[in-house]
């Protein structure tokens, strides 16, 4: 399942293969110059339309509206690979859940057996299922959600990675059950070589980012499940961090604000983002140190 050519795109005349690390491979296409379209969705429409007016503009793609091609429609936005050359790119995914509150419930109020979801978690543990379960040969869509979550650093840091795909082509997006953080921590070392230069660019990035999250009136007042943070840097020494993927960032009812980094509790829309990325900032930070 591995697309990271989906299409090649073009910026101030330079052509280069365009690099998708998750979602499905139709998703997106080559936009104007320097831009990119994403299958539309309303939920991300609104996030960034709102977010280009808030502290964290200079952290996320900048946004150029909805557009039409061959009767489909597009978010389009800025392409953030456009400025590097041969580029090194990671997907971390933020938070500690992946679902939204609204998902669970939603999969609860018919809780039909699924085969489906049984014979996936089979095939990663077949210790998992219970008893019940495995009479079944079946497990709900919750049960399914909330263990796939154990699997990764999801539940135990805060984040996962998804997908890296370094300069010299190596290609990975099977992290699912990356979770020790021995382990992850091996990736990240390995993603950026050891170079120290380039981890102290990311590490201060990120720091503004801390900051920039905890001044934003957008993310205080909104649940941010399933969005990541893209990592890129290449042989110039550039290194960048932006926030993506906003089509499960959802507003809380009036008055409702999240601190990010309270465990979550049902109800509480808690989504752990500023937890995991505490976490990952300390991480790098042993790096830099190391
Ligand atoms: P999923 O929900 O499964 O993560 P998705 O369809 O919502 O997928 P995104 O996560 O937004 O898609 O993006 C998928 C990949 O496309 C990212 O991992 C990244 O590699 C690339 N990508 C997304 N937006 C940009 C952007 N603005 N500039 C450069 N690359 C991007
Ligand atoms: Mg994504
Ligand atoms: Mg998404």
């Amino acid at each position: 399942v591995l697309k990271y050519s989906p299409f090649v795109v073009s910026f101030h005349k330079h052509y280069y293969p365009w690099v998708q690390l998750s979602g499905h491979a139709g998703n997106f296409q080559a936009g104007d110059d320097g831009r990119i379209l994403k299958r539309f969705c309303q939920c991300e429409q609104r996030s960034l339309e709102q977010l280009m007016r808030d502290p964290l503009r200079p952290f996320v793609p900048a946004y150029y509206g909805m557009v039409h091609r061959d009767g489909q429609a597009f978010n389009q936005m800025e392409d953030l690979l456009a400025d590097f050359e041969g580029p090194s790119i990671m997907d971390c995914k933020m938070g500690s859940r992946t679902y939204l509150e609204e998902e669970l419930v939603k999969a609860r109020e018919r809780p039909k057996p699924r085969k489906d979801m049984y014979e996936k978690m089979m095939a990663v543990d077949p210790g998992a299922p219970t008893p019940e379960e495995h009479a079944q040969g079946a497990v709900t869509k919750p049960r399914y959600m909330q263990w796939r979550e154990t699997l990764s650093s999801t539940s135990t840091l805060g984040f996962r990675i998804e997908g890296i795909k370094k300069a010299d082509g190596t290609c990975n997006t099977n992290f699912k059950k990356t979770q020790a953080l021995e382990q992850v921590t091996n990736v990240l070392e390995d993603f950026v070589e050891g170079d120290l230069g380039i981890l102290g660019r990311y590490v201060e990035r990120l720091e503004d980012l801390r900051k920039a999250l905890e001044n934003s009136p957008f993310f205080k007042t909104h649940e941010v499940v399933g969005s990541s943070l893209l990592f890129v840097h290449d042989h110039t020494g550039l290194a960048k961090v932006w926030m993506i993927d906003f089509g499960k960032t959802v507003a809380l009812p009036d008055h409702q604000t999240l601190s990010h980094r309270l465990p979550w509790a049902e109800g509480n829309r808690e989504d752990g983002y500023l937890w995991g990325l505490d976490n990952l900032i300390h991480l790098l930070r042993g790096l830099a140190q190391s």
